[in-house]
């Protein structure tokens, strides 16, 4: 089983802000949502192989082989020009790699490390991959005592939770806003699967945090920073919030012309969620 593979945009070996301790992250290529304000677009879509981007790369790292696109890491000096060029928010450097060469990567870099966290993209989308990895760590003598963690939108069902969270040691939940029609106006998707999905998990005591982006405006509203105190004390009084801040970097061109969060306003939300009962919220450490 360790055989099977993920498409895979990008492994971080040392990330400080993907769930607790030091954690080996991979970020897993495809997304369910389409967020206007997701700030890694290049990892929504799965390639086609169509070609568009060959010409755009001044380095000719990317050629069509067999009808496929072949990337050549030695060649490639990162400058993005294919990922601004896709029409379908994919990226041609995405790699197929296995649950055997994440073990491996996690043995070199075990003293280092803490946990696991799959984040994407939508980590969920390939659940087999993930669980089959989260089977394999704890299974290992070696790794076992690294934590498995998720960071997901929560657009799963609740059959597929039934067999994720036995082998995930904690999970990070996205809400993108409680107003169903704001909610699917920001990503293409309605809520109620991650509104349940956040007491799923909540009731197998796996809610690392819930995530939530504040978006002048649209999410700092007095609904919906009401619509957060009351979810996040519903699932019970040691509840972790994370109030994420609207930037521009990567978002895409409506959004762009948003306004974006400052510390004050982050500030000010946090005191209110505070003061309302919920004992740790956390706030951004810079704001780009
Ligand atoms: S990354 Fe995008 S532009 Fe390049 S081959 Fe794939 S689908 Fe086409
Ligand atoms: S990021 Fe790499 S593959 Fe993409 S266009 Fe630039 S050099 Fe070519």
């Amino acid at each position: 089983m360790n055989s099977i593979q993920a498409t895979v945009n990008k492994i971080l070996t040392y990330s400080c802000v993907d769930g607790p301790g030091n954690r080996l992250v991979i970020f897993l290529q495809g997304c369910n949502f389409s967020c206007v304000t997701c700030h890694n677009p290049y990892t929504v879509g799965l390639c086609n192989h169509c070609g568009d981007c060959i010409p755009a790369c001044h380095a000719n790292a990317l050629e069509l082989i067999d009808g496929q696109i072949a990337f050549d890491p030695s060649a490639c000096d990162q400058c993005d020009a294919c990922l601004d060029i896709c029409p379908i928010s994919a990226s041609p450097m995405v790699q197929n790699i296995s649950v055997a060469d994440i073990l491996e990567i996690a043995r070199k870099n075990k003293p280092f490390l803490s946990g696991i966290t799959v984040s994407g993209g939508e980590a969920t989308l390939q659940l087999k991959f993930v669980i089959t990895l989260f089977e394999a760590i704890k299974a290992d003598s070696e790794l076992k005592s690294l934590t498995c963690f998720v960071d997901t939108n929560g657009h799963l069902g609740a059959q597929s939770w039934g067999r994720l969270l036995p082998v995930t040691d904690g999970v990070m939940l996205d809400i993108k806003a409680f107003d169903p029609a704001l909610h699917h106006g920001l990503t293409g998707q309605n809520n109620a699967k991650t509104l349940k999905a956040a007491k799923t998990v909540r009731d197998a005591d796996k809610l690392y945090e819930l995530r939530f982006l504040v978006i002048p405006g649209k999410t700092d509203t007095e609904a919906e920073i009401d619509g957060l105190t009351k979810f996040a004390l519903s699932l019970g009084p040691d509840i972790r919030v994370r109030l994420n801040a609207f930037q521009h970097h990567g978002v895409r061109a409506e959004a762009q012309g948003w306004e974006t969060m400052t510390k004050t306003g982050i500030d000010k939300i946090a005191a209110h969620l505070r003061k309302a009962g919920i004992p740790e919220v956390i706030t951004p450490a810079f704001y780009l």
